[in-house]
């Protein structure tokens, strides 16, 4: 596995990021300073804050490589899982095609209405594959997410948010 990095620390992420920690060190004060402490003690020897035992990868880095790594293989895990629950939860199968090979499949807003719910603080849209992969963490399934294929998610999203097969069908019918 080849670690490149890991930008946990950038946009919203850093704020998520900051937050939760402001949150922890009120609830545990003592833990937060002996954490600090031991962090600063391995850090400045460039040991990996981790483990304490095996060097930093460069001077900006936090853990050693090993430790990076598995830091990243228990976060593709996770989402792994997320993936795998909101997939049985929505159904299996894309909404419009019928597509069944779950390589195939993702996960996108129903309506308008449900795209302008799930927006960040900057007002940008959340697709709806990092809604599914939030709410596993909640454990509460949004309404307004179906499944849709990556073609059919395509279609819709540059065919006014009808998705050509759509329009076929409705051909067919008239
Ligand atoms: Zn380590
Ligand atoms: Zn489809
Ligand atoms: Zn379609």
């Amino acid at each position: 596995m080849r670690v490149t990095s890991v930008r946990l620390t950038q946009g919203k992420e850093r704020r998520w990021y900051i937050k939760n920690k402001l949150q922890r060190m009120a609830k545990f004060p003592k833990q937060a300073i002996a954490h600090k402490r031991l962090y600063h003690e391995r850090k400045s020897k460039g040991l990996c804050i981790k483990c304490g035992v095996r060097p930093l990868i460069s001077s900006g880095a936090h853990r050693c490589k090993r430790c990076l790594a598995i830091a990243c293989e228990r976060m593709a895990g996770l989402k792994q899982e997320a993936w795998d629950a909101a997939l049985s939860h929505y159904g299996k199968v894309c909404s419009c095609c019928g597509e069944s090979r779950l390589p195939f499949l993702t996960f996108d807003h129903t309506s308008k209405k449900a795209r302008d719910r799930d927006r960040d603080q900057d007002g940008a849209p959340i697709s709806g594959t990092r809604i599914v992969i939030k709410a596993y963490r909640t454990g509460k399934w949004p309404t307004g997410i179906r499944i849709s294929c990556f073609n059919c998610n395509c279609g819709q999203a540059r065919n006014k948010g009808v998705c050509p097969h759509e329009e076929e069908r409705v051909a067919i019918r008239a």
